[in-house]
């Protein structure tokens, strides 16, 4: 597994307003976005690309356009929704799949609610959005299941992560031949008993979207 983490004043900078309790949603989901798009810059470092002939006003050229099958952006929702448009604005042609994921408060286990994503996605290369990389059940469920369907070229953006749950992922990964690139805004310091991230941000989905 290869693990990125952004190293960017700015991002650090969008970071402390996105962790503090007085930020409001609607800022919070702002911040969210920009700190995405600029997480996606790396994500897709390795976007599959090809040739693409072009003529300037002076000369033709070789320039490159993104490959088909195009790249599949798979929010984890319901916190991964707020990580969307950001990621869209980068790669517009995407195309977008939908994962519900919940995770039990209380025995930390994960469970699958609502899928819309391609039956086949083989040669799709897969971007997964999850802000929160916490105890990384959540991430490994996701990345069975897209493999399952044939993925072999996925890559995870979340905004923070504990130790814990990189470590959680490095070890189910070990027997892996799959290529798993995770890209992250910042490690924190670690989980706490509930499966909070510390001193993370609390709950993403409700600081996006409110307690419903
Ligand atoms: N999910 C969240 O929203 N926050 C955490 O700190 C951990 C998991």
């Amino acid at each position: 597994m290869d693990v990125h983490v952004a190293d960017h004043p700015l991002i650090a900078h969008k970071l402390t307003y996105l962790r503090d309790k007085r930020t409001d949603s609607p800022t919070f989901r702002r911040l969210a976005e920009e700190l995405v798009t600029l997480l996606a810059y790396e994500a897709t470092r390795d976007v599959r690309v090809e040739p693409f002939e072009i003529e300037t006003p002076v000369a033709p050229t070789t320039g490159i356009k993104l490959s088909n099958p195009k790249p599949i952006i798979v929010p984890i929702l319901r916190a991964g929704l707020g990580m969307l448009d950001g990621m869209v604005k980068l790669l517009p042609s995407a195309e977008v799949g939908f994962l519900g994921m919940i995770r039990n408060e209380e025995t930390l286990e994960v469970s699958t609610y609502a899928n819309r994503l391609p039956d086949d996605l083989t040669d799709r290369q897969v971007f997964i959005l999850d802000p929160m990389l916490a105890t990384g059940g959540t991430l490994v469920m996701a990345i069975d299941y897209l493999t399952a369907k044939g993925a072999r070229d996925i890559t995870a953006v979340c905004l923070l992560a504990a130790p814990e749950g990189i470590k959680h992922l490095e070890d189910e990964l070990a027997d892996s031949d799959i290529p798993v690139k995770v890209v992250l805004g910042t490690i924190d310091e670690k989980l706490n008993e509930k499966g909070y991230i510390v001193p993370g941000l609390g709950d993403a989905g409700d600081r996006l979207y409110g307690v419903v």
